[in-house]
């Protein structure tokens, strides 16, 4: 009920600005104020391009899995750093040493920030590396690292995007943190995943910290069959992220978030909650090609990509006007 009322509403009032012939994705432009609805979320007319996103996703893909360690992975590092750097500073690496499956490997987190002195920071993070074997495959697989076109560059890919999105349109007080973790997706088990986050989330400053009013975590975003639910443990600490998020989807009429049950997930999120970041994790876990060799670019679609894109932008630019917290 709720949902239809945003929708009509959302096509009365983009009906004024684009004809109301197709999706808001479709529209292009700046900053323009579209509809100060629902009580305060807001929409942005916003050049976000799922397009542009899928194209940074087949770049990451084409580079061969980004395992730890390997050279398709320093690759990887570059890729990010170029796109990057047009838009945010202090793009810089956090090396660390640590051993996993029996093995050291130096990992590397990639951070960028917009507006790096900000009072007021929002975390945005994905993991850049990929799972050096396809252990929910067939046995014969089981050794053959995964492509991770949605494990791994699908977060990424949005992140990018979003990096060029955000530049300019935030006022002085609030910056983006970016981060890029290395080492999610390393470990057979729980306790040796989510390497990098663990790392970052570790070693953050008092005066960083006390900065970080929230995060979100994009993991396995770029399903053709979008299917996006509340994830149980940033549900306790940042419920109204999400219900923000469901709002200007039905704002925008884009379909691919649901309320419709919970995940309960273990994902780089869970080290920043435990050092009280209010950090939410945005993820489709209902991906058939999870952790097998047929997590391949056809699986993966632009327009999930443009949905959860444009959605996480407008929240942000809300963050920033006064009109949404948490
Ligand atoms: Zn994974």
């Amino acid at each position: 009920m709720r949902e239809l009322a945003h929708k009509l509403l959302a096509c009365l009032v983009l009906a004024a600005l684009v004809g109301c012939t197709g999706s808001a994705s479709s529209a292009q432009g700046n900053d323009t104020q579209v509809a100060p609805e629902n009580g305060h979320l807001q929409v942005l007319s916003l050049d976000f391009s799922g397009t542009r996103a899928f194209d940074l996703l087949k770049r990451q893909v084409a580079l061969g899995p980004r395992v730890p360690d390997s050279n398709q992975h320093a690759q990887c590092r570059e890729l990010i750093a170029d796109e990057l750097a047009p838009y945010c500073t202090g793009i810089s690496e956090q090396i660390f040493k640590r051993t996993v499956n029996g093995r050291e490997y130096t990992f590397r987190n990639v951070i960028a920030y917009i507006h790096p002195n900000a009072q007021k920071l929002i975390v945005l993070a994905a993991h850049y590396d990929t799972r050096p074997f396809a252990d929910r495959d067939k046995p014969e697989n089981y050794s053959t690292p995964i492509p991770g076109a949605n494990d791994g560059a699908s977060g990424v890919a949005v992140l990018l995007e979003l990096a060029r999105v955000l530049h300019g349109r935030l006022p002085d007080d609030v910056g983006i943190l970016f981060l890029f973790t290395d080492g999610e997706d390393t470990g057979l088990t729980a306790s040796q995943m989510f390497c990098g986050a663990e790392y970052f989330a570790s070693h953050m400053s008092y005066e960083l910290k006390r900065r970080i009013e929230f995060g979100i975590l994009l993991d396995m975003i770029g399903d053709t069959s979008l299917n996006i639910k509340p994830e149980k443990h940033s549900e306790t600490v940042a419920s109204g992220i999400y219900d923000a998020l469901l709002e200007l989807q039905g704002m925008l009429e884009l379909s691919g978030f649901t309320d419709a049950g919970q995940y309960n997930v273990l994902d780089d999120h869970i080290a920043f909650i435990e050092q009280g970041v209010r950090m939410y994790d945005i993820i489709d876990f209902e991906y058939a090609y999870w952790h097998t060799v047929e997590d391949t670019v056809d699986h993966c679609s632009p327009d999930s990509l443009q949905t959860v894109g444009l959605c996480v932008a407008n929240l942000v630019l809300n963050y920033a006007s006064g009109r949404f917290s948490l």
